[in-house]
């Protein structure tokens, strides 16, 4: 296998295991090494005006073309993506991602315009956007859209400041300090209350998984800005009480906000807006496809009820009588901009492409099928692993490795095991109230085959915890790199090459 070779992390004495795959390309240096055969550059350079001119040397590894295509295409090669197997990650919808939606954004209509170009030299983009914000108030079954914010968690947080918006004009706000969260929540809930200054009330789950309705009545008041709650919950559940939650929220004054990061079992089935939401926001990255994972990019938009409309982030896209479309003012209740220009423009190209493409009927069908195929994967798992709670799942489902875990081998291990077996590991330890939980969502994409060899793996690895917990301990033996610190790497991380001294 391939030889680790030890690094001190500065300042901390915590040795971590840096790999020797591929050399860095500051060690391949050499200097006068080029990548530029273009004759009579020089001259060039000379044309370009003294204050223009770079003074400091950038202290560049010197390399030609080859070696670094070389580098970055060795790099690429150790990437596991969703272009070369599956990826179970549950509450992360790592769905194939059709190549169509990053032709079409890289149209030089979409690609290669800038956002302070005049309204009526972009008609193309600002109608894309228009209709996008239209497809997806229709969808969610609310009243209006905004495609700000730049991701999911962001997303949290303009609703958020919506809702203070909306208490302010009600006069209502100076009281109303606590926002409610399920103990299921996505950490992303919380931390969004708290960085709008409002304190969190965390309501426990009932044994079937839902929402407690009795505890939730409990933690109600008239101090109470609003509950965040995602349908399905992260337990991959539909909760089975949400008219009753929705009312009791309301009926204290509050409102309700849908985090709709996984919109994946909803498409055409079912509308949070005709659920008792006020406010749900998509994340486009997830449910209607892009690449994303390490961080971005991503787009959030959020959907909101009439009440809520006049506090959206401005600018919205609106038509004219004449049917152009430009950048709407700024009405006076309006929270303002979240993110400069429009958000993620390449992103929101994509999620439009992907829904035109499909069209209602087959975002409907995608969102069958991605119940179907976990659903399926439950079925063929649930003898070897527990289920935390053993309900008919929606996209995505729950299982624990707590019997592993007494066997020796714990969810941890579980994950490093499925590497050697060839698949990406599910999400693990998350949501919280699940012993070493290991969330999978198999999504609409995958074939029955792929899903018959994850199941077929999975069960190998409970087999090989119950007969030889230690191999699964020491998983993973096949790929390039073997256990990585991760305490060290989450304690200290570093973030760019330093130069050793
Ligand atoms: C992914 C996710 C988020 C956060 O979305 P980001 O785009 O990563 O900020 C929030 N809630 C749930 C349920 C999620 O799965």
């Amino acid at each position: 296998m391939t030889a680790i070779r030890t690094q001190v992390v500065p300042d901390s004495g915590v040795k971590t295991a840096a790999p020797a795959l591929e050399p860095l390309l500051s060690e391949i240096h050499e200097a006068g090494r080029a990548g530029r055969h273009v004759r009579g550059s020089e001259d060039a350079d000379a044309l370009i005006p003294n204050e223009f001119r770079r003074r400091a040397s950038l202290d560049l590894p010197e390399i030609t073309e080859p070696q670094v295509v070389r580098h970055f295409t060795h790099l690429a090669q150790l990437n596991y993506a969703v272009d070369t197997g599956m990826y179970p990650l549950g509450s992360c919808t790592m769905k194939y991602n059709p190549k169509v939606n990053d032709r079409i954004a890289a149209l030089a209509g979409f690609a290669e315009i800038h956002p302070r170009q005049d309204d009526d030299t972009i008609q193309g983009a600002l109608r894309l956007m228009f209709e996008l914000q239209e497809l997806l108030a229709k969808l969610t079954g609310m009243d209006a859209a905004t495609l700000q914010p730049a991701a999911g968690a962001h997303a949290e947080f303009t609703a958020l400041l919506v809702f203070k918006a909306y208490h302010s004009k009600r006069g209502d706000a100076a009281r109303r300090r606590r926002v409610i969260v399920p103990d299921t929540a996505h950490g992303t809930n919380p931390a969004s209350a708290a960085m709008c200054g409002y304190t969190v009330t965390t309501v426990k789950s009932d044994s079937r998984g839902n929402i407690d309705l009795a505890s939730l009545k409990a933690a109600l008041g008239d101090d109470v800005v609003g509950l965040m709650l995602t349908n399905p919950n992260t337990l991959g559940l539909f909760e089975e009480r949400l008219r009753e939650v929705c009312d009791a929220v309301h009926n204290a004054g509050g409102l309700v906000y849908g985090d709709g990061a996984n919109m994946n079992a909803l498409l055409g089935v079912a509308r949070p807006g005709d659920l008792g939401f006020d406010c749900i926001h998509i994340n486009v990255h997830k449910t209607f496809s892009t690449p994303h994972g390490a961080g971005g990019p991503g787009a959030g938009p959020l959907c909101v009820k009439a009440k809520l409309e006049p506090f959206l982030p401005h600018p919205r896209i609106t038509r004219d009588t004449d049917g152009s479309y430009r950048r709407g003012p700024t009405p006076p209740d309006s929270i303002g901009r979240v993110r400069s220009f429009f958000g993620n423009f390449g992103v929101l190209v994509r999620a439009y492409t992907y829904m035109r493409t499909l069209g209602e009927e087959g975002l409907a069908e995608a969102s069958n099928d991605a119940i179907l195929a976990a659903n399926y994967l439950l079925a063929q798992l649930r003898d070897s692993y527990d289920v935390a709670f053993d309900r008919p799942c929606m996209h995505e489902f729950v299982l624990s490795a707590s019997r592993q875990r007494k066997q020796g081998a714990s969810a941890l291990d579980v994950a490093k095991a499925l590497i050697d077996e060839g698949f990406h590991p599910p999400t693990v330890y998350f949501p919280l109230v699940v012993p070493e939980a290991l969330m999978i969502e198999p999504t609409e994409t995958e074939p029955r085959e792929t899903l018959d060899a994850f199941a077929a793996a999975m069960v190998r690895v409970a087999e090989r915890a119950k007969t030889d917990p230690a191999s699964v301990k020491a998983a993973p033996l096949h790929a390039p790199l073997a256990r990585l610190d991760e305490v060290s790497a989450a304690r200290y991380p570093r973030l760019r090459w330093q130069r050793p001294t």
